[in-house]
């Protein structure tokens, strides 16, 4: 099949231009398992947080002015009304001269305005003895201090994590409605690739690729949906594409789409419908041989089978959109400012990715270390890499000791 590169620019305007980039929709889910999830409405509050007037502290609720003159060699007697039990309306109220007894979250009583703590106090009987003076409002906390009903606390478009989701339940909520999580079929290719967790037959290696791929799925915001390993075979290959994108929002493969004779995953791709292949081979290194179609709108990105080129061109091309369709649109690749260790060079004519290891070193600070490239195919360079750098076409070398930028595969602390 006639290959031509596209630039990395062309290829990602043309994926941009192909598929939507958008949200697939919405589903209202249980408080309890929005966690990772997108909101997909505004959150107002119906009420104010806390919904009372409160005590932050155990003690007796009392008016401020009774204390006022109280001090530790100098201390005011008052006379206990009751007790407030916490989770109940206060049975009791507060009138001069007069304390309740209160604990920590329970309802100021009326009358009272203050409350002065426990360790402040001494009690006989139903006398409450105050060594220190207690100012209004002291020790209170005001009803819709901390959430004002009718503010919007919450905004669509965030993603839901423990703060947020306290946020929720402190307004009682059950559900929520968040974007739908976009189903990401993924499949691996070739005769020598055997499941992890069966034993390893000679000359074969294990899945690398549906494994990593499905994890980068997940921490991109879809819903990763593994479908195997699959041989170089076209009708075997057609039948497990044909049933990927029946159960799918996106398909992603790796393997196969190199110029071997074995490699007829564009073919059989491009056979699957309209208008089929859109991208065959990027000026990308690595990744160069990367295809994608598109299959009656649904997206399929064949990745080749090194594993780095695979987890590289998927966040490059696949990763933005999966971010789009989930509705992720705030988050951007994490970036860090470093100084290259040693001299690097791009492929004549490619945008070029070089892995690299951050690394502290005095006087200098962060120094990127390119990992070796020799081994397109290992494992570790993924492994031990903290992010890449990207070098584009026109480029000739980065010198030692020059400032990059370094994409961060992960938000990271570096140390
Ligand atoms: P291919 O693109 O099919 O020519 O594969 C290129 C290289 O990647 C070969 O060495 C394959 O064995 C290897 N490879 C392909 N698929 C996988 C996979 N799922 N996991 C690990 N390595 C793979
Ligand atoms: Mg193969």
């Amino acid at each position: 099949m006639f290959r031509k590169l596209l630039t990395f620019d062309e290829a990602k305007k043309v994926i941009e231009s192909q598929f939507k980039t958008k949200p697939l929709g919405v589903e209202e889910i249980s408080l309890l398992e929005s966690t990772n999830r997108v909101l997909a409405e505004n959150i107002t509050a119906n009420m104010d947080i806390p919904p009372f007037n409160r005590s932050t502290v155990d003690g007796y609720a009392v008016k401020a002015e009774d204390t006022f003159d109280a001090e530790e060699n100098r201390p005011v007697v008052l006379h206990i009304s009751g007790t407030v039990n916490i989770g109940e309306l206060p049975e009791t109220t507060v009138t001069k001269g007069k304390a309740a007894e209160i604990v920590t979250g329970a309802p100021i009583p009326e009358g009272a305005d203050a409350v002065v703590m426990m360790e402040h106090t001494t009690r006989e009987g139903d006398q409450v003895t105050v060594f220190e003076s207690a100012t209004k409002n002291e020790n209170i906390m005001k009803a819709g201090s901390d959430i004002k009903k009718r503010e919007t606390i919450l905004r669509k478009g965030q993603l839901l994590g423990s703060r947020e989701i306290g946020v929720l339940a402190a307004l009682g909520r059950a559900k929520t409605k968040v974007f739908r999580l976009p189903r990401i079929a993924i499949l691996s290719t070739g005769p020598e690739i055997a499941e992890p967790g069966s034993e390893l037959p000679p000359g074969k290696i294990y899945d690398i690729n549906a494994y990593s791929l499905c994890a980068a799925v997940l921490e991109s915001g879809g819903n990763p949906v593994y479908l195997g390993v699959f041989p170089d075979k076209a009708d075997e290959l057609r039948g497990a594409l044909v049933r990927a994108l029946a159960c799918s929002d996106m398909v992603v493969t790796s393997g196969g789409v190199s110029v071997g004779p074995k490699d007829i995953m564009p073919k059989t791709v491009n056979a699957l419908g309209k208008p089929g292949l859109i991208i065959n081979g990027i000026a990308l290194k690595p990744g160069k041989p990367t295809t994608v179609a598109s299959i009656a709108g649904k997206p399929v990105f064949s990745l080749p089978g090194h594993p780095t080129s695979a987890l590289l061109t998927f966040l490059l091309f696949a990763r933005p959109l999966i971010q789009a369709m989930s509705g992720r649109t705030n988050e951007k690749p994490q970036e860090v400012k470093a100084i290259a260790s040693m001299r690097m060079f791009p492929a004549k004519g490619r945008r070029t990715f070089i892995m690299v290891k951050l690394k502290t070193k005095k006087p200098r600070g962060l120094v990127a270390e390119p990992l070796p490239t020799s081994l397109s195919g290992a494992i570790t360079t993924l492994a031990w890499a903290d992010g890449f750098i990207e070098i584009v076409e026109n480029v000739q070398f980065i010198d030692a000791g020059e400032p990059v930028t370094v994409k961060l595969f992960k938000n990271q602390t570096i140390c």
